[in-house]
């Protein structure tokens, strides 16, 4: 089976907390190394920005799941394209916390230095992510 990338956006539903998106990567963390899933994602202002790779079965069947966990909302699907090779390899869930967010990478990716990931095009939400995952330490 060949493999697949996909990025989306979402945003945070009011009264999740912290220690909620902690829970979050933790289960995500089991179940994607359970089915080969890989990826990081990413959290800034109240918006989600995640990818996940791995094979298209695996990686609809965890996309199906973030569909619909009502800890977000509003998810719109950026990018969705056969790869050769995962970026993303050495994390069955990396996480981007807000303070890691630096302007001038985001600024390289958007119309200005605020992380508006909803007017972002797939391909550039793509290398934001790839671009911090080179220039900070994730955990
Ligand atoms: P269950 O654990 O049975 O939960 C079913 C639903 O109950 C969930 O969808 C959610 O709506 C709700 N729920 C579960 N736990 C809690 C809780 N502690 N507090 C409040 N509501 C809860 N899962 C992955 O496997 N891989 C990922 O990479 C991944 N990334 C995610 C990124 C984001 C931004 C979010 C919001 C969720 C992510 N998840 C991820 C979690 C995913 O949505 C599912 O909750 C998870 O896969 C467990 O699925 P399940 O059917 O076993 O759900």
């Amino acid at each position: 089976m060949f493999l697949v990338r996909l990025v989306y956006t979402s945003e945070i539903t009011e009264g999740v907390t912290e220690s909620d998106i902690q829970n979050i990567l933790d289960k995500a963390r089991k179940k994607n190394t359970a089915l080969h899933v890989t990826g990081v994602l990413l959290f800034s202002r109240k918006y989600f920005l995640q990818c996940l790779e791995g094979s298209r079965e695996q990686v609809n069947k965890v996309y199906h799941h973030i569909l619909n966990d009502n800890r977000h909302k509003d998810v719109v699907l950026l990018d969705y394209s056969e790869v050769n090779e995962r970026e993303f390899a050495d994390w069955s869930m990396g996480y981007i916390p807000e303070m890691e967010i630096t302007r001038p990478i985001t600024l390289k990716y958007s119309e200005s230095a605020s992380f508006e990931p909803y007017s972002m095009s797939g391909s550039s939400a793509h290398n934001l992510l790839t671009s911090l995952t080179k220039a900070i330490n994730v955990v």
